[in-house]
C-alpha cells in the first residue's frame, strides 16, 4: 500500500502532478496558498490540509511545486514549517525551477531537522505533466533518491541522476531552460523571417520539426509560435524571465559571461514591461514580429 504524501503548490504544474500521484494509488494531502485552486485535486481524492505544515506526516515525504525561490523559502523556512513536522527520516522533493544556491541552502536548513532534501526539477509543460511525460533530473543524498524513485516514476517518464550536490539538478534545469529560451528566440526570428519573405510560417515550422529540428522543443514551440497561440500560458513569461535571471546569476557566481543569456534577459524583460508576464513565454515572438514591422 503506497504511503500518503504531502504536496504544496497546485499551480499549472502542481495540479497534474498531484493528480498522477493519486492515480498511482498514493494518498495525497495538499495545500495551496489560494485554496480555491486546490479543487481540481480534491475532486480527484486529495485531502486539503489546513496549512502548508499540515500536509506532512512525521518521517514522510512532501513534494513542493511552488513558483520560485522566494515562495519556496517562505514555505520552508517559516517556524513550524512542514520541514519541522517531517522531522527525522523525512524527505522533501523540491520540483520547482530554482537557483542551485537555494537548494544548497535548503539542504543545510533541512539537515537541522534530519530531513533529506532532493532537488527534482522537471522538463515538460502542463500537458506533459498530465500525460506523465515529464523528464526529471535529481540530486541529493543517495538513500533519499532511492526512496523517492517510485514516486518520481509515478509522475514522469524517466529520471536522470546528477549526484549528491543538492544544487546539481538545478544547474541542469537552468541549462535546459536557457537553451529552450534561445530556441524560442531563434524560432521567433526564423519564422518571422520566413513570413516577411512571403512564406507560410506554419508550413516552415512543420518542415523543420520533421527534419533538421526534429525534437520536442523545436516541434512544440515552433508550432505554437507559427500558430500565434500566446494567450493560454503553459509556462508564464515572467517565470521564464525568472529562469533566465537565475542562469545569469549562477553563471556570474563562477565568472562566466553568457552573452546570449543577456540578450534573452532583455527580450523577456521587455515583454514583461509591456504587460505580457502572464502570457505564455513564447509571446516574446510578438516583439520579434513588431521589431520587423509585422502587424
Ligand atoms: P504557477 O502556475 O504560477 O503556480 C505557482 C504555484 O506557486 C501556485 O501554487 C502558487 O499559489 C504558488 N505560490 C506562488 N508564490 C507563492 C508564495 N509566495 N507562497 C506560497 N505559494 C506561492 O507556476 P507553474 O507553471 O506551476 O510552475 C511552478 C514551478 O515549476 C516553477 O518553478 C516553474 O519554473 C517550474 N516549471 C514550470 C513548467 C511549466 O511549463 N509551467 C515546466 C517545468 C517547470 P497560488 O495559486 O496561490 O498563486
Amino acid at each position: 500500500m503506497p504511503e500518503t504524501l504531502g504536496f504544496i503548490g497546485l499551480g499549472s504544474m502542481g495540479t497534474p502532478i498531484a493528480t498522477n500521484l493519486l492515480q498511482a494509488g498514493y494518498g495525497v494531502r495538499v495545500f495551496n496558498r489560494t485554496a480555491s485552486k486546490a479543487a481540481a485535486a480534491t475532486q480527484k481524492g486529495a485531502v486539503l490540509a489546513a496549512n502548508s505544515s499540515d500536509v506532512a506526516q512525521p518521517g514522510g515525504v512532501v513534494l513542493t511545486m511552488l513558483a520560485d525561490d522566494r515562495a519556496l523559502e517562505e514555505v520552508c523556512l517559516a517556524g513550524g514549517s512542514f520541514v519541522e513536522r517531517l522531522g527525522p527520516g523525512g524527505v522533501h522533493i523540491s520540483l520547482s525551477t530554482i537557483a542551485p544556491a537555494t537548494s544548497r541552502r535548503l539542504a543545510e536548513h533541512h539537515a537541522n531537522f534530519k530531513v533529506d532534501y532532493v532537488a527534482a526539477p522537471v522538463f515538460g509543460r502542463p500537458a506533459a505533466a498530465a500525460a506523465k511525460l515529464l523528464w526529471i533530473v535529481v540530486s541529493g543524498p543517495a538513500a533519499a533518491k532511492q526512496r523517492v524513485h517510485p514516486i518520481l516514476n509515478a509522475i514522469g517518464q524517466g529520471t536522470f541522476d546528477f549526484g549528491e550536490d543538492p544544487g546539481g539538478a538545478n544547474v541542469v534545469k537552468l541549462c535546459g531552460n536557457f537553451m529552450i529560451a534561445a530556441a524560442i528566440e531563434a524560432l521567433s526570428e526564423g519564422l518571422t523571417f520566413a513570413q516577411l519573405n512571403g512564406l507560410d510560417k506554419k508550413a516552415v515550422a512543420e518542415m523543420f520539426g520533421k527534419t533538421v529540428f526534429a525534437c520536442p522543443a523545436y516541434q512544440n514551440y515552433g508550432r505554437q509560435i507559427a500558430e500565434e497561440k500566446f494567450d493560454t500560458a503553459g509556462f508564464r513569461l515572467r517565470l521564464g524571465l525568472k529562469d533566465i535571471n537565475l542562469a545569469i546569476q549562477t553563471a556570474a557566481a563562477s565568472s562566466m559571461p553568457m552573452p546570449l543569456a543577456s540578450l534573452l534577459r532583455d527580450r523577456w524583460l521587455g515583454a514583461v514591461a509591456k504587460g505580457r508576464g502572464d502570457m505564455d513565454w513564447t509571446a516574446i515572438a510578438l516583439d520579434v514580429a513588431a521589431d520587423a514591422g509585422v502587424k
